[in-house]
């Protein structure tokens, strides 16, 4: 007999994460329901996916859309409203089963940390969640016993290695890189690349400034901070290594020196849907790895000289405290300086290094000083821009 559908709040519905998490829902009608979706601004999309999805609630970040939101779903039996405080609401009504995070940055903070409280499983999906407030996000979840599931494919490879070992100890984990579109670039060459040449991925469809966090290898260094946290582990003992195929999401080493490793072909779909479904497996129609076309997986060391963005993360982590909280602020404003043509791709690491020098330090921040690193570490970014 099936379990009762689970009812699913999606926030970031229009994303890159979000309309794939929607094609995991539209497969699996007997099992999931979409009950609220949020978007920041992605007005046009959100209305179609209301239309389609029928969930309860359904909420536009940027007050600016609304009355457009509320005219187009007029007719239908959905609660529309607008704003921050709208979405934060949203996550804790008492029907909601799972919270999928799937917004942009630091702002997947605020809500998550709701959702935590209401006691909601987490489908986390949004890393900067993990990277700016790892902390204070585990001991929430452990104070209101609420799982947190990765969705990052990385993450959910270990998630899923982890599957039947109990309290065997790791010894360390292994994350996989694709190494990005510049992996063969010359530091000379990167001087020169433009955004557009970083938004064009070799393997993975993803959103805007993930693909930019993919390109300076900042995303990997976001994920080696996600993965201390979520698998409580020291920085010595996570690694990451070059695997231009992406085919092995990522890889365990336990104390008895066995690996476990979690292949696939690259579809975001499948860690969705594990989030969703965990512990159990669905059937799916994904595409399947054919080791005869990829006979070669192939391995290689990240350069952190090119791809200094990696080394910066490192030290953020092993600081600690407040920093890897600047560190995600100044990457959330030299990123969107890159896309908008302001700084050169190495820019990026130089103002970034910078800010972590600049900025205050706090060694055992609150929430409010998060709030606090994050505006103060933003503007001081905006200085060194200018
Ligand atoms: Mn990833």
């Amino acid at each position: 007999m099936l379990d009762k559908k689970k009812n699913i709040a999606i926030l970031g519905s229009t994303g890159s994460i979000g309309t794939q998490a929607l094609d995991v829902v539209r497969k699996n009608p007997d099992r999931f329901e979409v009950y609220a979706l949020t978007a920041n601004s992605s007005v046009d999309l959100l209305i179609e996916q209301a239309i389609e999805f029928q969930p309860e609630v359904v909420v536009i970040r940027n007050e600016r859309y609304y009355s457009q939101l509320k005219e187009a779903l007029a007719k239908l039996p959905i609660k529309v409203y607008a704003g921050m405080e709208a979405i934060t609401q949203t996550v804790e009504m008492e029907s909601i089963d799972i919270v999928l995070t799937a917004m942009v940055g630091y702002a997947g903070l605020q809500p998550t940390i709701h959702a935590i409280k209401a006691g909601k499983t987490i489908a986390l999906a949004n890393k900067e969640t993990l990277v700016v407030a790892g902390e204070i996000i585990n001991e929430l979840a452990q104070k209101y016993n609420t799982p947190i599931l990765p969705v990052d494919s990385e993450h959910s490879a270990i998630f899923q290695c982890l599957a039947g070992e109990g309290d065997n100890p790791i010894d360390r984990i292994i994350l996989t890189a694709s190494g990005g579109p510049f992996r063969k670039k010359s530091l000379e060459e990167l001087k020169h690349v433009t955004s557009k040449q970083a938004l064009k991925h070799p393997n993975w469809e993803m959103g805007a400034k993930i693909t930019i966090d993919s390109a300076t290898m900042m995303n990997k260094g976001f994920e080696v901070i996600e993965a201390k946290w979520l698998f409580g582990l020291k920085p010595s003992q996570i690694e990451v290594v070059v695997h231009p195929q992406s085919i092995i999401h990522s890889m365990i080493e336990f104390s008895d020196s066995s690996i476990k490793a979690q292949l696939g072909m690259p579809d975001m779909r499948l860690p969705i849907q594990y989030a969703f479904t965990y512990p159990d497996r669905l059937v799916t129609d994904f595409p399947r790895v054919d080791f005869m076309e990829f006979n070669k997986l192939t391995f290689e060391k990240p350069d952190v000289k090119r791809f200094r963005n990696l080394a910066l993360a490192y030290q953020a982590m092993e600081m600690g405290g407040n920093m890897p909280c600047v560190l995600n602020a100044a990457n959330e404003v030299v990123v969107d300086a890159f896309l908008k043509e302001k700084i050169g791709f190495l820019q990026m690491s130089d103002i970034i290094e910078n800010v972590m020098t600049k900025a205050s330090f706090v060694q055992k921040p609150s929430n409010e000083d998060y709030v606090q690193s994050n505006e103060e570490a933003r503007k001081i970014t905006l200085e060194q821009i200018k």
